[in-house]
């Protein structure tokens, strides 16, 4: 038996005639960058999060940048995030002329609050939670220390579309929140797409104005910016499949709760805690093990992929090694990195299969 990590085909066949002639109406209007489908998909994203603007651009890591550079961060300033994520989430940081701080990871695999405190300095700006796997980070005591330090929080919710906490969409939380629409990720395009969403209608303007070389209305630059945005071929896939999104996520959900319940006999095996009153969207179903390299190999003998995201948490990174980062301050995280799979997860993944990749994880450990 094969196990796929992720199916992106099998989606795209449930949907194939929408998604065909979607695009094919985008060629035929040739309504290629910007413009009406961009604008629908806008219209549409935000009134299900009930948020008031959204700014599609080019991609996920151009939202964080976007989103940063328009709030006023830039060199000598300190932006905040977590030690486990993927690069765009610090390199945006640094992109604007400001530093990542790292701070670890809580048992939920998000960023920790209480180590936020002790990381503020007068340098400070920003906090950027990043929602992990779709797993909700503490967002309430989180705004709690970004209020007392008059603090700016941009969540990352690049994993994590429609994830919630204590009944509110994540993302809703902070002054914004970025999202990927990377063809992996819980809502998917055929190429790069992200967005951003704020309450905030003047910062909106400010990034809907960079991401257009500083211009709102053509030829009139207010200021120098960046080109990103959203393709109409993309913004034109994304409308056909958001309806489904929550049914998708719900499916996540639920093979998650299905791989829980066979493996948590298994003492060798840490299941992925969920967030009290969350909902977890699973982009990524994540277990923990100690012979990590040796499960991984005996899974891919058995026809099952997986996936490690990510083998190295950001601070110990070639790329950040000029930081110095105290790595005796980020010990969950980089425990975290050593013992982490991504096991198989998409909507389409049937039980049959959950099983089989549970078996093997079990024939693996009675072999030891
Ligand atoms: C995917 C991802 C991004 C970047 O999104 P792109 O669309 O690939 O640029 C940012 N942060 C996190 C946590 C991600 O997983």
């Amino acid at each position: 038996m094969k196990v796929k990590f992720a199916d992106l085909k099998t989606q795209y066949l449930s949907l194939k005639s929408e998604i065909d002639s979607a695009i094919l109406g985008v060629i035929d209007e040739l309504a290629f960058v910007g413009g009406k489908y961009p604008k629908k998909f806008e219209e549409d994203f935000k009134a299900l999060y009930k948020v008031p603007e959204c700014v599609s651009v080019a991609n996920g890591t151009d939202a964080i940048y976007i989103t940063l550079k328009m709030l006023g961060i830039g060199i000598g300033d300190e932006v905040i995030t977590t030690a486990s994520s993927w690069i765009s989430t610090s390199e945006t940081i640094s992109q604007t002329g400001a530093k990542p701080v790292f701070v670890d990871i809580d048992e939920y695999y998000t960023i920790d609050p209480i180590k936020i405190e002790s990381a503020i300095t007068k340098k400070t700006k920003a906090i950027i939670p990043v929602h992990l796997y779709g797993q909700a980070a503490d967002m309430e005591s989180i705004m709690k220390i970004a209020k007392e330090h008059k603090l700016f929080v941009v969540e990352d919710c690049a994993q994590s579309h429609f994830s919630m906490l204590n009944g509110k969409y994540v993302g809703t939380f902070g002054d914004a929140s970025t999202f990927s629409f990377y063809p992996g990720k819980n809502l998917g395009a055929y190429g790069d797409a992200g967005c951003i969403l704020t309450s905030n209608s003047s910062l909106s303007n400010k990034f809907r104005m960079y991401a257009n070389h500083g211009a709102l209305k053509k030829h009139e630059h207010l200021m120098e910016g960046i080109n990103s945005r959203l393709d109409g071929i993309q913004a034109a896939v994304l409308s056909v499949k958001l309806p489904h999104l929550s049914s998708w996520n719900l499916k996540r959900n639920n093979n998650a709760m299905i791989y829980n319940s066979l493996l948590k006999d298994l003492n060798s095996v840490q299941i992925p805690k969920v967030r009290a009153n969350s909902f977890h969207s699973f982009h990524l179903y994540v277990i923990r093990v100690k012979e990590r390299n040796e499960l991984v190999s005996y899974l891919s003998s058995k026809g099952i992929e997986t996936a490690i995201h990510y083998p190295t948490p950001l601070p110990l990174l070639p790329a950040y090694s000029h930081l110095n980062t105290d790595l005796s301050l980020i010990p969950n995280s980089i425990k975290h990195h050593k013992e982490i799979i991504s096991l198989p997860m998409y909507p389409e993944l049937d039980s049959t299969s959950i099983a089989y990749v549970v078996d093997c994880i079990k024939e693996f450990y009675k072999s030891k």
